[in-house]
């Protein structure tokens, strides 16, 4: 069965925009009519905006009545309770979120996030029916090393350990090399390709349904010029994007450098 003959939530790829700790009303409002202009013509992704916490609101106004869809950039791995600081996945969907992002390097890192506690992010997200936007990647050394499917499929085997290969059944992983993060040096179409095939093959080792539902995207230093090259090639489903979501302009570009008529 090819991966187009399965039921898809949508069969589009998908471009993310991360705005990581950036915006303010004004300009998230501005920012998004721009958006919302520029997307008018287009039908070929799907798109989504992850939002700082305190913006959820003011993003379900902006964005309910549209076809873009809204989610959160960290959510807490329990349900509720002492937990200062914290935002749970139930108060997400409060707003109406649909997808958040989990284990991005730049929360692992500096708040030393171990893959299990991404692992559990990664379930609670699943059990109140958002879909979690895993972030995987290699540093520059492990790269050079040779390393960088062992350090990938480590991030993806402690969900499987966990949980099972199903828990990747319509979710979302976002291939992010750490030293193309904000760097403005993407990877190439064939490091991302290669890295997307060994993503879903280890998926499919574990449970090949869940495989054929997982959409993997690319992000690091996705730009209009980039996007063309990878968003044409067939095993990137989408892209999530930090820097270039901030312009409106630069945004809706890498929105259509999605070929028309491509199915994941
Ligand atoms: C990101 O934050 O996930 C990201 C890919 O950032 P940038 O596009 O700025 O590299």
């Amino acid at each position: 069965m090819s991966r187009s003959d399965t039921t898809l939530p949508s069969p589009h790829k998908i471009v993310v925009a991360n705005w990581k700790m950036h915006g303010n009303l004004a300009r998230n409002h501005t920012l998004v009519d721009g958006y919302l202009q520029g997307l008018k013509s287009l039908s070929q992704a799907d798109v989504v905006i992850c939002v700082p916490y305190p913006y959820l609101a003011q993003i379900q106004s902006l964005l309910s009545e549209t076809h873009v869809a809204w989610g959160a950039q960290n959510l807490a791995k329990y349900e509720e309770g002492a937990y200062t600081g914290e935002v749970s996945a139930g108060m997400l969907c409060d707003f109406g979120a649909q997808y958040v992002i989990i284990g991005h390097s730049e929360r692992s890192t500096a708040y030393c996030e171990s893959d299990e506690n991404i692992a559990e992010k990664f379930m609670m997200a699943k059990r109140h029916g958002l879909t979690p936007i895993l972030c995987v990647g290699e540093t520059l050394l492990e790269r050079e090393a040779g390393v960088m499917e062992r350090v990938v499929g480590k991030q993806l085997e402690t969900i499987i350990r966990l949980f099972g290969g199903e828990a990747f059944a319509n979710s979302i992983v976002s291939y992010e090399p750490i030293w193309a993060i904000g760097t403005g040096l993407a990877a190439s179409a064939e490091q991302a390709v290669a890295m997307h095939q060994f993503i879903r093959d280890t998926v499919s080792a574990a449970d090949k349904s869940a495989a054929d539902t997982l959409k993997i995207l690319y992000g690091g230093s996705v730009n209009p010029q980039n996007a063309v090259q990878l968003l044409n090639q067939q095993e990137i489903d989408g892209a999530l994007v930090g820097r270039c979501s901030l312009n409106a302009e630069q945004f809706i570009k890498i929105c259509q450098a999605v070929p028309e008529n491509s199915v994941v």
